[in-house]
């Protein structure tokens, strides 16, 4: 079990999320002996070297490995467009609460892995040792890739120093609810606009702007400390455990929102860190 004794949590850059009222206290209520601080985003002013290294780590073909990809230029728009990134571009619905599989499509996919250690690289060397531990809040949609299906997957979070949570694969990473998808086969098989919220669907998944993402956040705040703790395994069986490895929202939902706690062996490992900590 490693004893860190420091997280520090960078906003997204979008700030979208409510840090200071959900977030960092609901962390706090879990790790009571430790100090937990809220920084600015990780990648502000980032220069072109950066920029550049965030194009290269672009996965374009996501049915290939990293070192198969068609390699993206480095042009100046790309450059542009990394040093000025606000928010994923999701086909000008970017404040309407309704998003569509094919706005999905057009988002930019990143290596996680690669982008974890580019981050690694920025991290100051003195909160570089195990005392420290950081969470990134990326806008950036990441994506691994899986030797399994021998594809890329999106990713909500990779886990590590730093840890990367990924604010758009919150929302597009855990599968939305099977009558989603049909309701947005029948869209585009009309070719509709008429993009109305289906009532029987909305609650049980997140879209862009929801303020449950906060409480999910948490929760994925609580999987990037356990990563260290559970020396790189945090993820539970138990749906009623925040640390659930949820693929579908619906999971996501009931085991970050509607139970809101740890199971029982969970919450033993968390009671030894607190103590060892205090
Ligand atoms: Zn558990």
């Amino acid at each position: 079990m490693l004893q860190f004794k420091y997280v520090h949590i960078y906003c997204n850059k979008v700030n979208t999320l409510d840090f200071v009222n959900v977030i960092v206290p609901g962390v706090r209520k879990y790790f009571t002996s430790i100090t937990i601080d809220m920084r600015h985003p990780f990648l502000t002013h980032i220069d072109d070297a950066i920029a550049e290294n965030l194009v290269s780590i672009r996965i374009s073909d996501t049915k290939k490995p990293f070192n198969e990809q068609p390699k993206i230029k480095e042009s100046e728009q790309n450059v542009f467009y990394e040093k000025n990134f606000s928010r994923p571009i999701i086909n000008g619905a970017e404040n309407n609460t309704n998003t569509s599989r094919r706005e999905y499509e057009e988002l930019i996919l990143y290596d996680g892995f690669l982008m974890q250690r580019l981050f690694h690289t920025m991290i100051n060397e003195n909160e570089s040792n195990t005392d420290h531990v950081h969470i990134v809040f990326e806008d950036r949609l990441i994506c691994t890739f899986s030797q399994e299906d021998w594809r890329y997957h999106a990713r909500t979070i990779v886990g590590g120093n730093p840890s990367i949570i990924s604010t758009t694969g919150i929302v597009e990473a855990p599968a939305k609810p099977k009558e989603w998808y049909m309701k947005q086969m029948q869209l585009a098989t009309y070719d509709s606009d008429d993009e109305n919220e289906d009532t029987s669907t909305e609650k049980k998944y997140l879209d862009y702007g929801d303020y449950r993402i906060n409480f999910i956040a948490v929760g994925y705040v609580l999987q990037a400390l356990f990563f260290f703790i559970t020396e790189g395994d945090p993820f539970c069986n138990d749906n009623n455990c925040r640390l659930y490895n949820a693929h579908w929202q619906e999971e996501l939902l009931h085991s970050q929102i509607e139970t809101e706690t740890l199971c029982n062996e969970h919450a033993v490992l968390l009671h030894k860190f607190n103590t060892v900590s205090s």
